[in-house]
């Protein structure tokens, strides 16, 4: 088959070497891509977020499967335009992918699907964000309401900083906190049977032990050997079949890939949010560790026949990967640095560009390249991921030294 894949992060790079290794995929483009992709795909360059552009290059390059990577296109509705022409997309429509798109809307889907999740209210102004705060105690957590790139939540103790962040974003959504592990499980769906990958968890703070602003992700693993041993069934019957079944029953059903966001409290699994595509960079750790050729799963999901699609296999062992970011990353990154390193195995690509003088590899964003890598166990793995950034350099960049330690170690225990 041929695969047109949308986006050009690290993720993408990851679902593109996952692609390129699927003994079905004849050819696989991606747009716009980015340098380690075009190792893989053919690289075009499209507006992601142009429904009618992506739709036309899908038609133009013979994709029998569209795969969309990144939020924006679905809330854009990218999805539907190629729908529409009548080939086969990975991602849901636009309408379902408000689970992502707006908060205030997962909420209620979650209340009317009765989905464990955090009480939380909307609130539009001062006085509706004044009387919300009241209701909880410290820590505060903060959400704009609508999509932020991951970047969007303020978690704080500070009462005042609680209000100024609900002041910048003007809606948002104001919530109890969730004390516990958090989860990322990922779940491919075709709207009605759902399969759930490996649980990964990732690190949202910019600086080692948790400390600093959330980023997009500084880094991931998977498997997590302290997760209850029935979490994945219980999040699939607690979580996500009542989800489907609700957004069925809106006559908006959810196809793509469902990711939930969870803590793991003292009174169970608890959802901190949903997004309607694969997580960065979880995706680099899940999709190292997933042995079934992808793109024959990701098109059983886009054709409604995931029922009929074997189960999924799994490597042993264990994968981990560690973000390298640029200076200033993530309050202003700075960008066009030379890179050396970023072609040894092991390297996804997140935020590059090739100098159209002489080639050389620069820094286009603020995550800029990751080091993965698996091993038997997670300890090897981390050890040989963190090889690999070594390997890497690019001045003033940074990376957490702590990807995957506490769960080394035996210091993450469940509360309760
Ligand atoms: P989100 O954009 O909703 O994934 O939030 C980003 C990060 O903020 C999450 O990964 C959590 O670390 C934190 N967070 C969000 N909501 C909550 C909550 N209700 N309780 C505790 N932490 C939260």
């Amino acid at each position: 088959m041929r695969v047109l894949l949308l986006g050009g992060g690290g993720r993408e790079h990851a679902l593109a070497l996952a692609l390129a290794d699927d003994p079905s995929v004849e050819a696989l483009i991606a747009a716009p891509g980015n340098p380690g992709i075009a190792a893989v795909a053919q690289l075009r360059a499209v507006d992601p977020v142009d429904p009618v552009a992506v739709a036309g290059l899908a038609v133009e390059v013979g994709a029998d499967l569209v795969v969309i990577g990144p939020e924006a296109p679905l809330v854009a509705g990218v999805a539907d335009a190629v729908r529409a022409k009548g080939i086969a997309v990975f991602g849901p429509s636009a309408e379902a992918a408000r689970l992502e798109g707006s908060k205030t809307f997962a909420k209620e889907v979650m209340t009317a699907a009765g989905v464990p999740t955090a009480r939380a209210y909307p609130c539009t102004d001062e006085a509706s964000t004044a009387a919300a705060l009241d209701r909880f105690d410290p820590p505060y957590v903060v959400k704009n309401d609508g999509l932020a790139a991951g970047k969007g939540v303020v978690v704080t103790d500070e009462r005042a900083a609680a209000e100024a962040h609900a002041r910048e974003c003007g809606r948002v959504v104001i919530e109890e906190y969730l004390a516990g592990p958090e989860v990322s499980l990922f779940v491919v769906t075709d709207g009605e049977t759902a399969v759930p990958l490996l649980p990964a968890q990732d690190f949202k703070r910019v600086g080692d032990g948790d400390s600093g602003p959330n980023t997009g992700g500084m880094g991931a693993y998977a498997p997590l050997p302290w997760a209850p041993p029935d979490l994945v069934d219980e999040v699939m019957r607690d979580v996500v079949h009542p989800t489907l079944a609700e957004m069925r029953r809106r006559g908006t059903p959810f196809s793509g890939l469902l990711y939930v966001g969870l803590a793991i409290t003292a009174d169970g699994p608890r959802v901190i949010e949903f997004n309607a595509r694969f997580g960065d960079p979880e995706t680099q750790v899940v999709l190292a560790l997933l042995e079934t050729p992808l793109g024959g799963l990701l098109h059983a999901a886009a054709t409604g026949a995931l029922a009929d699609h074997p189960p999924l296999r799994w490597r042993t062992g264990a994968a981990v990967t560690v973000v390298v970011a640029a200076e200033g990353y993530p309050a202003g990154p700075r960008t066009g640095d030379v890179i050396t390193g970023g072609e040894q195995p092991g390297v996804i690509h997140a935020g590059t560009a090739r100098r159209a003088a002489d080639g050389a590899l620069l820094s286009a964003g603020g995550r800029v390249l990751c080091g993965t890598a698996t091993g038997p166990d997670l300890a090897a793995a981390r050890d040989a991921a963190y090889q690999v950034v070594r390997g890497i350099e690019l001045p003033g960049s940074h990376y957490r030294r702590d990807i995957a330690a506490a769960a080394i170690d035996g210091l993450i225990t469940l509360p309760g």
